[in-house]
């Protein structure tokens, strides 16, 4: 008899089932994953809540997890020449798993390529081999995946932020070209928002500003221990005048709007951002509008306005290096994980629905433990 693996099917919002699938027998040109961790993000939450219904990923039934962190279970010999990783080897798995030939694959931007293929949000359940997300202890390795190495020394916790890490290091230094002595604010403390903090650290930024709310507090000294300079409170305190305040009235060279739901942090952005500096837009608002917008102040000032939607293949590389020499430093931002059979409750403790002893800020299920 097949291995089974088991699985978090979500069907409907805020419905999961738990099955239990055949691991598929593979060829010489793919592979199979032991999931170690997968790590939950925002996406998560609103992929749980049905939010994601009118974009490419309102995909269900589906097993979720885009972050997948795991260990090479199975892989045919020409799959494992191509990845050059062999059984047992640590790996991240990237989200999309891109065709290589469309025009955003010709360019570089393959977490845009349309083929529609990716773990965790674009391939349903229904799919064979079926197993193709990380809310899973296999995953199906397909011949387009992209792998990238991980250290086997650093522990499951922490590896699992590889993630979130390397959005930050795209969204806070790669796109935005943050550089020595620039003055970054970071609008949301979330874990995506404090491994920026880090990222901008590494880059070499100078005074590096976090905002959150005063249901951020330990998000917020969090942020200060990992290096921001300061911190603001955006409910006491108006945080455009306080980055006037802090940087004797220069503004911000950069700022990175990593908040969800709130729109004002993109109005406020564009004030506290000096003339020719540079907004970077990261935090999904559930395809809200943006109430007050006002373009012009973009022309005027000159600020260039960036959207960035997941990692890059250097980002990724990066993020892992920055985990592998200060991975000690980031234990903190682990509070929770959960096994496979507890997904629900993994996705409602990151969305703050259900509060399960210290607040949440990286929730990682733990495919390797059982219940
Ligand atoms: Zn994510
Ligand atoms: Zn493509």
């Amino acid at each position: 008899m097949a291995e089974m693996a088991k699985v978090a099917v979500l069907t409907e919002p805020r419905t999961f089932e738990y099955h239990e699938v055949a691991i598929p027998e593979i060829g010489p040109d793919d592979g199979i994953l032991r999931v170690e961790a997968a790590g939950l993000c925002g996406t998560d939450w609103e992929q749980y809540l049905g939010h994601l219904d009118n974009t490419p990923w309102a995909v269900r039934p589906i097993i979720p997890g885009h972050e997948i962190l795991g260990w090479i279970d199975k892989v045919g010999p020409e799959a494992a020449k191509r990845w050059d990783v062999k059984e047992g080897d640590r790996v991240t798995v990237e989200a999309s798993i891109p065709c290589g030939q469309c025009f955003q694959c010709q360019v570089g931007r393959p977490v845009l390529c349309k083929n529609g293929m990716g773990y965790g949000l674009r391939m349903g359940f229904n799919n064979a081999p079926h197993l193709w997300g990380g809310y899973a202890t296999h995953m199906y390795l397909h011949p387009g995946a992209t792998l990238h190495k991980a250290p086997s020394d650093v522990p499951t916790d922490i590896m699992s932020l590889f993630n979130p890490m390397s959005n930050a290091v795209r969204w806070a230094v790669e796109r935005p070209e943050t550089g020595i002595g620039d003055t970054i604010v970071i609008e949301g403390p979330g874990q995506r928002g404090l491994l920026a903090v880090v990222a901008a650290r590494e880059a070499g930024a100078g005074q590096i500003i976090v905002t959150g709310t005063k249901n951020d507090t330990l998000r917020l000294s969090l942020a200060r221990e990992l290096g921001a300079d300061e911190t603001i409170v955006v409910d006491d305190e108006d945080p455009v005048e306080r980055v006037t305040e802090i940087t004797g009235g220069k503004l911000a060279d950069i700022v990175v709007d990593v908040s969800s739901f709130a729109t004002k942090p993109i109005t406020d952005a564009i004030e506290m951002v000096r003339p020719g500096g540079k907004v970077v837009v990261a935090g999904l608002k559930s395809f809200a509008p943006i109430p007050n917008f006002v373009s012009d102040k973009l022309i005027t000032k000159e600020i260039s306005m960036l959207g960035v939607l997941s990692s890059s293949w250097s980002s990724v590389e990066k993020s892992i290096d920055i985990i592998r020499r200060k991975g000690d430093t980031l234990k903190k931002l682990c509070t929770h994980h959960y096994p496979v059979d507890q997904a629900d409750k993994a996705v409602r403790v990151l969305g703050r629905e259900v509060i399960d002893g210290p607040e949440a800020v990286h929730v990682h299920i733990d495919a390797a433990s059982t219940t």
